[in-house]
């Protein structure tokens, strides 16, 4: 049986939500029994996200075998079971990287070097390869990053024009759009998507459905309008309109339209219907939820809506889990340093949580959040570099190391409570170099952590290049400092816990990857169980 492919374009705007709504199809096609592989093809010119700043690309989603990766890759793991690997995210500059290296090492025999056909023929692999990740994938997702029309997204649409031409049996295209309302005119308009739907079939793309992102649902008049215009049949345009709660209802919605019937069909894939049961359950307790409780998270790059995306989710997943409603409160945490009170800045949530983060900005602002944490008892929470401001708040307050730090903001302190991997000593490029991907972490009997995970050995993902300083083990433990999970088989502390404290806990890894709606993740699912208890709603 040949492996059939959805290629996923999307224009008119970015940001229409492309990622998740390859997930929700995703997931549809999970439903009716039918092994899935997801890739992510982006146009920019940067090896991986992983050198750029959060507040250009947001999130940066790690993948197990340590790949820096599209922060749709986070939508894929939280609907699917889709592979995540290196073979599930690549970009332009990784693909000219790899052609370019090849043309140095003589493979092309003395050929001009070009965007067509070697540049494609890169991604062809790459869509190829993707495929063969696991024995059994039946149906390869391949999202386009970018807009059509963009320049840089040509040579992937060109590819996934080639790839059909070569297996045209075996492929659709499903373009998201915008169908905006204007309302000086009271109208909702489709000539935008007219003109997108024109810009592919120039370069050769004939779209085989439409979803049309808008408000509010379409009329039969509007999607009759768009069929005629667009060369798609009637049936083959959907609306997906603005969920009302959560994105987790996106798929639901797209059920409803019977979306997933139709690629099945147009992929002559033998299915059977889908079952929803426990997806529906988990959208009546997001709609029916048992009081709320409120946490705090203490960031560096607050205002940028999917910078922390993957902790949002976490967060979501374990407040439906526990059945209560969840409300996020942000904080800018260089702003509590100026409020001159703590309390004033950040006080009235009912539990606090430090992301990941990088460089000077915003750290004192993020010690104070641990130190208020930790003397009123108020559950904390801290991922990575959360975890390394829980370390120096405690050698600064509680030891008496007024000079502690982390040597990644002052190098030169006297107290080096948290300094930089051995390993990683020496490295000179920025991209791709730190400590990546899963390891296993040993977890300490009768410890919070053991409580969470009812597990002795787990595994998680890193994305660090500094770590507890052993050489202050014993004092911290003195303290009451628990160093409840490390390396296993190492050295490496991961998780630390402030014994004598109800809930106050860092990890030196990013457990928001491994969170799913269906399966939330131990420790968020704990640290907000805990806050409900406390609350009387769990
Ligand atoms: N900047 C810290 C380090 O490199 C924390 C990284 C993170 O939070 N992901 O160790």
């Amino acid at each position: 049986m040949s492996v059939k492919y959805i290629f996923i374009t999307g224009g008119v705007v970015s940001s229409l939500g492309k990622g998740l709504t390859s997930a929700a199809i995703g997931y549809l096609l999970e439903m009716r029994g039918v092994k899935i592989a997801m890739l992510k093809l982006d146009p920019y010119l940067n090896v991986d996200p992983g050198t750029m700043n959060p507040f250009q690309h947001g999130e940066v989603y790690v993948t197990d075998d340590g790949a820096e990766t599209d922060l749709d890759l986070g939508h894929y793991y939280r609907f699917t079971n889709t592979p995540l690997s290196r073979a599930s995210n690549a970009t332009s500059g990784q693909i000219y990287d790899t052609v370019i290296k090849k043309e140095r090492r003589g493979d092309y025999l003395g050929k001009t070097v070009q965007v067509i056909p070697h540049v494609t023929d890169e991604i062809k692999e790459k869509i190829l390869a993707c495929s063969k990740q696991e024995p059994n994938i039946r149906v390869v997702l391949v999202e386009i990053g970018g807009t059509v029309g963009d320049i840089e997204s040509l040579p992937f649409l060109e590819a996934i024009r080639q790839f059909r031409y070569e297996h045209p049996q075996d492929c659709i295209n499903i373009h998201l759009t915008y169908v905006p309302y204007l309302k000086a005119a009271g109208e909702v308009k489709t000539k935008p998507t007219q003109h997108s739907v024109q810009a592919l079939r120039e370069i050769g793309i004939i779209p085989d459905m439409i979803l049309c992102r808008c408000e509010e649902a379409l009329s039969q008049e509007l999607k009759e309008k768009i069929s005629l215009f667009c060369n798609v049949p009637k049936d083959a345009v959907f609306d997906e309109k603005d969920v009302d709660h959560t994105v987790y209802e996106v798929p639901l919605d797209l059920h409803r339209q019977k979306l997933d019937e139709r690629i099945c069909q147009t992929l002559h894939l033998q299915t059977h219907e889908p079952d929803l049961t426990r997806w529906n359950q988990l959208l009546h307790a997001v709609l029916n939820p048992k009081g709320k409780v409120v946490i705090g998270i203490v960031g560096k790059y607050m205002d940028h809506q999917d910078a922390y995306k993957s902790v949002f989710e976490a967060l979501h997943h374990a407040a439906i889990d526990a059945g209560v409603g969840l409300e996020i409160r942000k904080f800018e945490s260089d702003r509590i340093v100026e409020e001159g009170s703590v309390e004033k800045a950040i006080g009235g949530c009912d539990g606090y949580l430090v992301p990941g983060g990088f460089g000077e900005r915003g750290w004192e602002g993020k010690v104070l959040t641990a130190k208020y944490c930790r003397e009123k008892k108020i559950p904390y929470f801290g991922l990575c570099l959360g975890m390394q401001v829980l370390i120096v708040e405690f050698a600064r307050h509680v030891l008496g190391l007024k000079e502690a730090h982390s040597t990644e903001v002052n190098p030169n302190t006297s107290e080096p409570v948290v300094s930089m991997l051995s390993q990683q000593r020496g490295i000179q490029d920025l991209g791709g170099t730190m400590r990546l991907g899963s390891y296993p972490c040993a977890i300490k009997k009768g410890s919070l952590a053991e409580k969470c995970y009812g597990a002795n050995l787990i595994q998680e993902r890193h994305r660090h290049r500094y770590e507890f300083n052993n050489a202050y083990k014993k004092a911290f433990e003195d303290k009451g400092m628990v160093f409840s999970g490390t390396l296993d088989q190492g050295q490496l502390c991961e998780i630390s816990e402030v014994s004598g404290h109800p809930w106050m806990l860092g990890v030196q890894f990013h457990p928001e990857f491994k969170s799913k709606l269906l399966d939330a993740h131990p420790l968020f699912r704990d640290f907000i169980r805990h806050i409900a208890t406390g609350k009387g709603l769990a």
